[in-house]
């Protein structure tokens, strides 16, 4: 019989206590007993909306701040992010208030630009599979985040992610954000049993990102709830400080004061199953 492809791979766990921990920040790690709580929102707009959301969400406490500057969007006319601007603006706001910063990039170009601004590279749901820019991130100095892929297997996000490893980048974050179904009541259909199967087969660590799993705000933090409560990591949120003006995907976005909210359930989930959220005073206070 031949060998099956999912065999001696790099994210196999080799004993059911095997966890890897990611260091984020000198403050921030993920994959420990700690659970890291990325928000921010999809684009970064300006620098008033990026201050406003790492002052709020700081103190929430969540630990790391999102937001694209480089978007993959579906129609070519829609707004594509602000690109090394956005970055900036990213880059400051995240360090005023002492929270690593997370973005995507699409392209080797963009990794080249963005890599030092960054904290960790995402890989979008979009570019799982583009094998060409696995390898790029594969030889980043920074954590990566990968997406899982609007329609791929368990199996095909794995290899996503061997491709990342093997290439010599051990730092990679797993991310369950919903894959295609045929039910139009939500944006995608947040499989929750996808992370269950990569906390017991692989030792990276998952988080879930219900924002894009469910397109739709009010639903956004009973899904959360349940992805802690199932054994995630943490969770990405989108979230905005007007966030019916957010210019992408504002039908999905949460106010700051509602991910406020949802961070203290988060942490009453998260000790009912012995892990934990960081407290306020915690927080990293970085020099201006
Ligand atoms: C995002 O997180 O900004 C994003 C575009 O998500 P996804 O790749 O999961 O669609
Ligand atoms: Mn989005």
């Amino acid at each position: 019989m031949g060998k099956s492809l999912l065999d001696n791979l790099l994210t196999q766990k080799r004993s059911p206590e095997h966890r890897t921990e990611i260091a984020i920040s000198p403050r921030v790690s993920c994959g420990g007993n700690r659970l890291m709580l990325v928000a921010g929102p999809c684009s970064v707009e300006s620098e008033e909306q990026m201050q406003e959301c790492a002052e709020v969400l700081s103190k929430a406490p969540v630990q790391a701040l999102r937001g694209g500057v480089f978007k993959p969007r579906t129609s070519p006319y829609s707004f594509q992010g602000l690109g090394e601007e956005g970055l900036q603006i990213l880059s400051e706001s995240g360090k005023q208030h002492g929270m690593p910063v997370i973005a995507e990039v699409m392209s080797a170009k963009q990794l080249e630009e963005a890599h030092d601004s960054l904290d960790v590279l995402q890989i979008g749901s979009r570019n799982m599979q583009n094998f060409e820019l696995l390898k790029e991130v594969s030889q980043a100095k920074k954590p990566v985040l990968l997406k899982r892929g609007l329609a791929a297997t368990i199996e095909e996000f794995l290899m996503a992610a061997e491709y990342i490893m093997a290439g010599g980048n051990q730092d990679v974050i797993l991310c369950e954000r919903g894959i295609r179904g045929f039910d139009s009541m939500t944006r995608n259909v947040l499989d929750l049993g996808a992370v269950a199967v990569l906390k017991q087969m692989t030792h990276l660590p998952v988080i879930v990102d219900p924002s894009h799993a469910a397109g739709r705000h009010e639903l956004i933090a009973d899904l959360a709830r349940a992805a802690v409560a199932c054994g995630a990591d943490g969770v990405m949120i989108e979230c905005h400080p007007q966030p019916r003006k957010s210019i992408s995907d504002a039908r999905q976005a949460l106010s700051l004061e509602e991910m406020t909210e949802l961070v203290k359930s988060l942490a009453a989930v998260a000790a009912a199953i012995g892990r934990e959220v960081s407290v306020v005073s915690e927080q990293p206070i970085v020099a201006k």
